[in-house]
C-alpha cells in the first residue's frame, strides 16, 4: 500500500528506530505515547483487519509482544494490549498497542 504510513515505516521510507524486528513483525514507539511504554506492534505485510491475520503472522505477533513485555520489564507492573477496529482506528494497517505500566481499571 503506497500511501500507508506504517508500510512506509516498514520499508524504511520514514526512518524509525525499531524496538523489535523479525521476518514478519516490527515494533516501534507510538508518536503520541499514552503510557511510559507505548509501542505499536505491526505485521510487515499490509493487513487491514485483525480477522485477516493468518496463523503464522498471529504467532509472530504474539511472540514479539511477549519479548517486548520482557524487554520493557512490564511483567508484574501491568500491561495492556489493544487493537482498534471497526472504524475506531486512525491507521488502517493492523497494529497492536502495547502499553505499560498500567494499573487495574486504568
Ligand atoms: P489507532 O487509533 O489507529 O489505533 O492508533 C494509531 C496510532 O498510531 C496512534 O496512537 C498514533 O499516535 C500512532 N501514529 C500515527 N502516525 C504515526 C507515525 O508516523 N509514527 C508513529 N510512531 N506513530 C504514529
Ligand atoms: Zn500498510
Amino acid at each position: 500500500m503506497e500511501d500507508c504510513i506504517f508500510c512506509k515505516i516498514v520499508r524504511g521510507d520514514i526512518p524509525k528506530e525499531f524496538d523489535y524486528e523479525d521476518d514478519e513483525v516490527v515494533a516501534f514507539a507510538d508518536i503520541h505515547p499514552l503510557s511510559p511504554v507505548h509501542l505499536l506492534v505491526i505485521p510487515k505485510k499490509h493487513i487491514e483487519d485483525f480477522f485477516h491475520v493468518d496463523d503464522k503472522t498471529h504467532m509472530a505477533i504474539a511472540n514479539a509482544i511477549k519479548k517486548l513485555i520482557d524487554k520493557k520489564e512490564l511483567m508484574g507492573k501491568g500491561y495492556r494490549i489493544s487493537v482498534n477496529g471497526g472504524g475506531a482506528q486512525d491507521v488502517n494497517h493492523l497494529h497492536f498497542h502495547l502499553r505499560g505500566p498500567v494499573g487495574r481499571g486504568e
